[in-house]
């Protein structure tokens, strides 16, 4: 991908986009932020994130912390007017800040979600005492204690495993992943 792409073609590109660039559809209306339930926390409003995308500031856009912060609740999706697939576009950033390598710093989700990938590619299944260093340091000692308390609960009781299981056909699975997305940097 070269600079000479718009950044909001780049972003259509990510959303496979069969022509035209959705982005450029919306209306400024504000129904994806006025129902997103996380919007309070986010540096800009979804509405604001896609008028940064068609100004071309993609600098702001990769720092915000809009889309890590999204819940994938798909309740803007539904109600825009203009048919704009707002939670596939959240995803799509979260794809394209990893891919750069950028995004603002101190955020769990771009440190969890390269934990998360990077283990399923390598064995096929989650094992959460790997995912855990990725977040467990943004919690209070209370917390931290609570999730200590829950891991050492539910190991007693066989619902974590103490060694990471892989699944069967493991170099297929591979093959099949490197075929559908980039993996440069995540072995
Ligand atoms: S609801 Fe759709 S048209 Fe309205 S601001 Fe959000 S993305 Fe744009
Ligand atoms: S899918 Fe994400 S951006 Fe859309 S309303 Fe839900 S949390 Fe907000």
């Amino acid at each position: 991908m070269t600079d000479t792409i718009a950044f909001s073609q780049e972003v259509s590109n990510l959303l496979h986009a069969a022509e035209g660039e959705p982005t450029r559809a919306c209306i400024q209306c504000g129904t994806c932020s006025g129902t997103c339930p996380v919007a309070g926390y986010m540096d800009h409003t979804p509405r604001q994130i896609i008028a940064m995308i068609n100004a071309g500031y993609k600098d702001q856009v990769l720092e915000s912390n809009t889309f890590w912060y999204c819940a994938s609740c798909y309740h803007c999706t539904v109600r825009c007017p203009q048919d704009i697939n707002i939670t596939e576009l959240m995803y799509a950033l979260k794809r394209y800040s990893i891919w750069k390598g950028k995004h603002k710093e101190g955020l769990v989700g771009p440190t969890f979600s390269e934990a998360f990938v990077k283990m399923i590619v390598r064995g096929g299944r989650s094992f959460e005492p790997i995912l855990a260093p990725s977040y467990i340091f943004s919690f209070n000692l209370r917390e931290m204690l609570q999730e200590v308390t829950n891991a050492t609960e539910l190991l007693l009781k066989g619902r974590l495993p103490v060694i990471p299981a892989r699944i069967k056909r493991l170099a297929s699975f591979k093959r099949m992943i490197g075929r559908i997305i980039p993996m440069g940097g995540l072995e």
